[in-house]
This record gives structure tokens, sequence and C-alpha cells, in this order.
């Protein structure tokens, strides 16, 4: 728990700064919130206004309502909001995504928010970035965790792609941010050839487009004439569409699902898929570690996943004060279909 008297503190609305009036991230509508990053479990509707970074505004009007009134922010300005100072700092995690910096008599506090920091051509890059006390995310907090780069998994599935190509090659990966990664990864590696998109992707297309992330050539699924064979094309859905309509033509298609959790021994049998690529848009444990480092917070508190095991690792072996914080941070699961990892 945090104390009554600290510059963010928990109400059941989430976590709130009376000093700048606002909730980071609010579970519920409130008055006034800033937003990390635009899933689900961190943008939610029905709030008074929304600050966020101004990249993210596409997907935060797509999926929150055009009509929200959205505060855009440019990464590393800084704004006094009430008798605070906020800034939004690159997190790394998908586009628009930001760590929250708040200021407030003579106290700094970091929010990370969701972030990794290993290369993704999709968003800019994680900023590190000191404050005195830290609030992380923690989804992968375990020493087991450590990612290959992107460029390496993306060269996995291409091969895997290319293995078959007599029939269509099924790639299920979350719709904003994961896609878009991918794809961009695949763009890295020379990949020019049309993919097709499910229309939950094909929908939060537009703000990459915009934000000139270079992708291969896209189309939606539904688009293609219909008899037009599928056999050594790549497709790409968000895991839920597998059980959904909208993918006619791939009762043949090799399968495979794209998260973090796949490096999970059991998740892959779960998922039921043939295949699983490793690639998270959250921070493994080297990664964690040295955000903490990089923040020269004296105080750490832990949020989603695996918080205890890295609070207690902070404590015992980097001799931090460092907690976890409960509260409704909801750990994201491979589980669920609309969102990350
Ligand atoms: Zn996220
Ligand atoms: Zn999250």
């Amino acid at each position: 728990m945090l104390p009554p008297d600290s510059l963010l503190t928990l109400t059941p609305e989430g976590l709130f700064c009376r000093a700048a009036q606002a909730w980071i991230d609010p579970w519920r509508p409130v008055p006034r919130a800033l937003i990390t990053h635009a899933h689900a479990d961190h943008a939610r509707p029905g709030c008074g206004e929304y600050w966020a970074v101004g990249s993210s505004e596409g997907i935060l009007r797509e999926r929150l309502g055009s009509g929200i009134r959205l505060l855009p922010v440019d990464y590393g300005q800084l704004h006094r909001i009430g008798d605070a100072r906020v800034s939004f700092h690159s997190a790394g995690h998908v586009l628009g995504s930001a760590q929250i910096r708040i200021e407030a008599s003579g106290e700094s506090w970091l929010v990370s928010g969701d972030y990794k920091r290993c290369a993704d051509p999709s968003c800019a890059p994680f900023e590190p970035v000191q404050a005195d006390v830290l609030i992380s995310e923690a989804t992968f907090g375990l020493p087991i965790y450590r990612w290959q780069s992107g460029a390496a998994v993306a060269a996995e599935i291409v091969r895997w792609w290319r293995s078959a190509p007599d029939r269509p090659s099924l790639l299920l990966c979350y719709a904003f941010g994961k896609a878009q990664r991918v794809l961009a990864e695949l763009a890295g590696l020379g990949v020019e050839e049309e993919v097709l998109l499910h229309g939950s992707v094909q929908r939060l297309m537009e703000p990459y487009r915009q934000a000139g992330v270079a992708m291969p050539p896209t189309r939606p699924l539904a688009e293609l004439p219909r008899g037009e064979s599928l056999a050594g094309r790549l497709v790409i859905a968000p895991p839920g569409a597998m059980r959904g309509r909208g993918l006619r033509g791939l009762a043949q298609a090799q399968s495979a699902f794209v998260s973090g959790w796949m490096a999970v021994r059991g998740a892959r049998r779960r998922r039921g898929t043939g295949r699983g690529f490793v690639l998270s848009d959250h921070a493994d444990w080297p990664g964690l570690l040295q955000t903490v480092r990089d923040s020269r917070a004296r105080q750490v508190y832990v949020t989603h996943g695996q918080s205890s095991v890295l609070a207690r690792y902070l404590r015992e072996v980097e001799g931090l004060s460092a907690a976890p914080l409960e509260g409704a941070f909801e750990a994201e699961r491979f589980e669920g279909d609309g969102e990350p990892p």
C-alpha cells in the first residue's frame, strides 16, 4: 500500500495524484486521466479528459470513441497540471506509450506503465528516467525471462512461413502493438510481400502508417476476392479470431501464436496452436533490473505479474526499499483476447 500522505495514492478509481487532481490509467471513469498507453487495461472509456502522447491519439479515439476530450502531449514536454509538474517519457512498449513522471513539493515519482527496453521498429525507444520513487510493472518479473531480439524472432517467423508454400500461414498476434511490431520487423528483414490482416488488426494500422512506421503492404483478409488462393500467404489475426468468423479459407492453415507467454511452459499447449514465437512487449528480467537501477529511485513499488518476486530481489540483492503494490492492477494474461503482452 502507498502511504496516505504520499504524492500518489491508491483510490477505488486507481492511482491518484492529489497535486495534479489526476489519475494515472484509472480503472473507472474520472474527471482527468493521464494515460500511459492505449491498451485496454490502461485506457478505459468514460473519463472527462485524457492526457496522452500525441502518437497514441488515433488508437485511443478508435478504441474509446472519436469524441473523447484528448490533450495530446509530446515526449519530454513539461506540463503544469494543478500543483504538479508532469512529463511523459517513451516507454518503448507500443506506439505512443509513456512512462509518466510527476513532481510536486520537491518529490518526484515515476510510473513506468508497461515498458520494454529491447529495440522495436514500431515505436520510440525506451528512455531511462530518474525519480525519487518508481512504480514499475513486473509482468515478466522472474529471472527465467530473457528475450531474444525482435529481428531474430522475425527471422524465425519468416522461416516458418516459407516452410509452407502450399497453404496459408496464420500468425496470431494481439491486434494493437504486437501485430504492427511483427510487420515492422518483417519490413526490416526486407519482406515486401502483401500481408493479409484480420479486421481488428486492420483498424489500428492507420496511426502506424501516419507515424511513418515502415511495414510491408497490407490488405484486409475480407477484401480478398472469393476463390483467390491463400497458399503461401501470411495472415495476421488476433488470438480470439480463432473462435470467431471472418477467417474464411484458413481451415488448412498452419498457425502460430506470438507472445511473451510462449516462453511459459504449458502456455503453448493450452493455446492449441502448432507453434509459439516468444516476443514480448514487456521488459524481461535484466530489463526490469536495469530500469530500477537507471531510475536511481530510493523507493520502488512493483505492480503487475511477479511483483513480490521482483520486490524481494530488489530488497535482498540490490539493497533497495521495495514492495509489491497491490490493487486492481491486472497482470496481462495470454488467455485474454483483447490485449497484450
Ligand atoms: Zn500494455
Ligand atoms: Zn499493462
